[in-house]
């Protein structure tokens, strides 16, 4: 009951995208507390199967899994130097003159990486800017260079190409390891694989990682139920009425927990019972769903909502969104457990 998270899965998850970049080194992107599902009990799980390589977003989180990690391990920070950021035994990913002059002032001789912008124009240096610091950035060592793909899950994309000579163009000679690839761009191949690749989505068993294992089990616990009449009505807004004799299970989980009411707008949101598919009824409240269970031949103790059958990509369909948003919106509620 409640959310599950199998470590085993994400560890294999790791080895078979990092095994897909057989030139490269694998690093683990675990921002946003491992897209939700647990940075502090993820990180130190990959560690142990051989990730030396951490990104975070902020520098917050960085601070958070330092301690958890021996200190061989790297943790990159996207958003790089940002005023005021204590950044002890984290390596910003710089994203600016401004924030390289800065780093360079506050922490001489302290590790840092480059973040270039290859044309998602949103972090990183334009090449204008690369082009004028270059020379005294490489002069000061940077540990890895690295661009990101704003269409790689969509391989034909013309810009995929475009972002690669983009990057190319700007590191070319730099003498220092490189990074392009997240979960997609490593199913680009090996041109875009470069030094180290930076799977995210992949290892939280994701699209477009169509080969991983899935990660999550979600079961929401049934608090009662009961039985309505034909003509009577649930949730509301009264926005689902009975046909027939039905017997609706009320669960305890809501849009608190990250089960956005969009989910349920077009009435094709399933729960499961084992292998017994079973509509939700009404609309999503804050803390509470409810579901027509009158087709189970038992009385359910809890409903799945992510399972093997039914993974996030599958639900974030229903609301229009991305697995990615279905995961981090998960939310505290849940009784959480690892496997
Ligand atoms: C989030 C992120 C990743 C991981 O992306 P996925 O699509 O989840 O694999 C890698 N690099 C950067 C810069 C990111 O922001």
């Amino acid at each position: 009951m409640g959310l599950v998270i199998d470590i085993p899965a994400i560890v294999a998850n790791w080895k078979a995208l990092a095994a897909k970049a057989p030139g490269a080194g694998a690093a683990a992107v675990v921002k946003a507390d491992a897209y939700g599902l647990g940075a502090a009990r993820v990180a130190p799980a990959l560690y142990d199967a051989g990730t030396r390589d951490f990104f975070v977003a902020l520098a917050g989180e960085g601070r958070e899994i330092r301690p958890l990690l021996p200190d061989d391990a790297r943790i990159f920070v996207l958003s790089g130097h940002m005023e005021g950021e204590d950044l002890a035994g984290l390596i910003p990913l710089l994203n600016s003159p401004e924030q390289f002059f800065r780093d360079r002032a506050l922490r001489p001789g302290g590790a840092f990486g480059i973040q270039v912008d290859s044309g998602m124009n949103r972090l990183g240096f334009e090449p204008g800017e690369w082009a004028a610091v270059r020379a005294e950035a490489l002069a000061a060592g940077p540990q890895l260079i690295m661009s990101h793909l704003a269409c790689a899950d969509e391989p034909d994309h013309p810009a995929n190409a475009q972002q690669l000579a983009a990057f190319r163009a700007m590191t070319d000679g730099c003498g220092v390891p490189r990074s392009l690839a997240a979960t997609g761009g490593i199913l680009l191949g090996p041109d875009y694989h470069f030094d180290l690749v930076r799977p995210g989505i992949g290892l939280y068993g994701g699209e477009p990682f169509l080969d991983a294992q899935p990660v999550v089990t979600l079961a929401l616990p049934v608090i009662q139920t009961r039985e309505v009449r034909p003509g009577e009505s649930v949730g509301y807004g009264y926005s689902w009425t009975a046909e027939r004799p039905a017997r609706i299970a009320t669960l305890a989980a809501g849009y608190a927990d990250g089960l956005a009411r969009a989910l349920a707008r077009e009435g094709k949101l399933t729960l499961w019972a084992g292998e017994h598919a079973v509509p939700v009824v009404g609309r999503i409240s804050m803390d509470l769903i409810t579901a027509d269970v009158t087709g189970l031949p038992f009385v359910p103790e809890a409903l799945e909502i992510l399972n093997a059958r039914q993974g996030v990509d599958a639900v974030a369909a229903l609301s229009g969104t991305i697995g990615y948003e279905i995961l981090t919106s998960l939310g505290r509620r849940y009784a959480r457990t690892y496997r």
